[in-house]
């Protein structure tokens, strides 16, 4: 039990104060003050949520100083002393309770962020919302003109916004360690860069090895032209059939998919259509969808507690990614929805059949674009990025030089050069919002995502004939029992712990990608 026992004079005496109230009366204080934090953030959601999809260009000014009031005053409200003196007061009286009980994990869960927030000042923080709001605008419009020069002034900001972020709140080794702690907790720097050596050490051969038989999967038929109302129709039957509650949520347009929660019973994904090419909107429904059902399936009673939702974002992505890729590229998936999908598009699908869509949509080639990427190069795109991210905090790359690095590192990586700075430096939202440390999770989280899944296969034993079927609530329900429920209880480790009996490990994750891809390209 890691529920710190704080001794000193002055914490006695607040204690003292504190205590002469009951524990109940404490925590409905505490809940009431963080219900209040809690709906600031999430009417800034909210409004995010419009700027990334509905808001003219013309509002962004407003927007940010919108957005920086609402941060500075959720903020301001969760870093008050007495949500500190609460605090406390709630780890000393849950001392004795198990660790998974409700309101001891409260109580540390809260801790953990309380104690990590009150070392950013609130100016700060509203000021580091202010840059992103405009960083995101100006990001979008520098990637619709294909012009760095109108987006590098903003990332220049922003990296020093987060270098001073990361001196606030203190690090022990590397700038990045403050950075990624926001999204893992208790992950290093270190060991995500040897995560990644392992895995990279196992890619690359196999990369090559099929890109060598290149030619023994055909996935022309997705780059068809596919009309986008009919695109758009086939990703809502997706979300529906693995259980997506369009009651609970909706799909907008927005240049850059994501999934945003406003409470547990209002889940918003975005999508965006490409007119050629079938995976960007199908599977980018299925990412965001399997975000949303893990943000739809927290319990009500941690609603507005600070201890709703998902609990990390690489225990997140791993949810996004499995019903992404281990249901949405497996073949008893494409044996249930080609008839659907046939039914959508007549004249595209007349030569093809379910195998050969299982076959197409999970071939592997080098691209460009991060979310577009196939299965196997996906973790590299993700590695260049981290490298990049903490070549440019720690000062040993200019903003400036970050097009011309990007390049090199793409054919160093994937053997591919993008053919402009849209599809290369300028693809992803994340760093003109702020978001630095963030990339490593999507990795870390497929890597997460196969041994869920393989212990999900051991225990419901005819998972493949359930997906044939259409019956993807077996999984859904596994998934609720084992990860949603518990919200944000447990870390990374302690969840991989309890569902698989070991921490994170590449050991599936690598199988799972050999056996896949040595059948699917003959492979020897
Ligand atoms: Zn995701």
């Amino acid at each position: 039990m890691n529920v710190r026992a704080d001794s000193t004079a002055a914490t006695l005496k607040i204690r003292r104060d504190v205590l002469s109230m009951t524990m109940s009366e404490s925590l409905d204080e505490l809940k009431t003050l963080l219900a209040q934090v809690d709906d600031l953030g999430k009417a800034a959601a909210v409004l995010s949520w419009d700027q990334q999809s509905y808001m003219p260009p013309g509002g962004a000014p407003a927007r940010a100083s919108q957005l920086a009031t609402l941060s500075r005053l959720s903020h301001e409200q969760f870093t008050d002393e007495r949500v500190g003196r609460l605090l406390d007061d709630l780890a000393y009286e849950t001392r004795d309770l198990p660790y998974d009980d409700d309101t001891a994990s409260l109580a540390r869960v809260v801790k953990r962020d309380y104690e990590k927030a009150i070392r950013l000042p609130s100016a700060f923080v509203a000021e580091l919302a202010e840059a992103s709001g405009l960083g995101t605008t100006a990001w979008a419009r520098a990637r619709s003109e294909n012009n760095w020069a109108g987006f590098q002034d903003h990332l220049k900001r922003m990296i020093e916004l987060k270098q001073r972020e990361a001196e606030y709140i203190g690090y022990q080794d590397r700038v990045y360690d403050a950075l990624l702690d926001s999204y893992e907790p208790d992950m290093k720097t270190s060991q995500v860069a040897e995560i990644f050596q392992g895995v990279r050490r196992e890619l690359v051969p196999l990369v090559r090895a099929i890109v060598e038989n290149a030619d023994r999967v055909d996935d022309a038929a997705l780059y068809r032209s596919y009309d986008p109302e009919g695109q758009w129709a086939l990703a809502q039957q997706a979300l529906s059939a693995i259980g997506y509650d369009f009651e609970r949520g909706r799909m907008d347009r927005a240049p850059h998919p994501f999934c945003t929660s406003f409470s547990n019973h209002d889940v918003r994904v975005t999508n965006r259509i490409l007119p050629n090419f079938f995976n960007s909107a199908f599977y980018g429904a299925l990412h965001e969808g399997g975000h949303a059902l893990y943000e739809l399936g927290s319990p009500d009673r941690f609603e507005r507690t600070g201890l709703g939702g998902g609990t990390s974002l690489s225990v997140h992505e791993s949810q996004s990614r499995m019903w992404e890729n281990l249901v949405g590229r497996s073949r008893p998936f494409w044996q249930y929805f080609f008839p659907k999908f046939r039914k959508a598009f007549r004249k595209n699908s007349a030569d093809m059949d379910a195998e050969k869509m299982y076959r197409a949509v999970s071939a592997v080639k080098p691209s460009f674009i991060r979310v577009e990427a196939d299965e196997v190069t996906y973790s590299l795109h993700v590695m260049l990025r981290f490298e990049a991210e903490n070549l440019m905090l720690e000062n040993k790359l200019n903003v400036s030089d970050l097009p011309s690095w990007w390049d090199e590192a793409m054919s160093s990586y994937l053997g591919v050069t993008p053919p402009d700075v849209a599809h290369g430096a300028l693809q992803d939202v994340h760093w003109s919002m702020g978001l630095y440390g963030y990339f490593p999770t999507y990795s870390l989280g497929t890597i997460l995502s196969a041994q869920l899944f393989e212990k999900a296969r051991e225990t419901l034993a005819d998972m493949d004939e359930q997906f044939a079927r259409g019956e993807f609530t077996p999984l859904r329900e596994w998934l609720t029992d084992n990860i949603y429920r518990h919200a944000r209880k447990f870390t990374l480790n302690e969840l991989a712990v309890r569902i698989t009996g070991e921490p994170l490990q590449t050991r599936s994750y690598i199988a799972y990608l050999k056996q896949k891809y040595t059948e699917l390209y003959g492979l020897t």
